[in-house]
């Protein structure tokens, strides 16, 4: 009987990706955001706040890093509307570097 594990894989395979930036790309403190762990590597990311609230309403969102959240979008090919970045965090962070860039 295998009921059990088709369980397991299930539970496992439903996981909402949250793009977060590794510190190496954004080496600023991003107000109030706080450090995660990438799901995927355990590499240490900053989630912005909109991510931190994203995370609070759904147990399924789990932060990946920038690189692994690539690399499953990239994995997943014709399947990419099943991953949906959160909205606004990556908007977020873009506005954030656009606006280092300019100073
Ligand atoms: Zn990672």
């Amino acid at each position: 009987m295998t009921k059990k594990d088709k369980t397991k894989k299930d539970e496992e395979e439903d996981i909402d990706i949250l793009i977060c930036a590794r510190p190496e790309e954004l080496p600023e403190v991003l107000k109030k955001s706080i450090w995660a762990k990438c799901h995927q590597c355990g590499a240490t990311v900053w989630v912005s706040i909109s991510g931190q609230k994203a995370m609070k309403k759904s147990d399924k969102l789990k932060p990946f890093c920038s690189q692994c959240a690539f690399a499953k979008v990239q994995e997943a090919g014709d399947e990419t509307e099943e991953i949906q970045p959160v909205p606004g965090a990556l908007e977020e962070l873009r506005k954030y570097i656009s606006q280092k860039k300019l100073h």
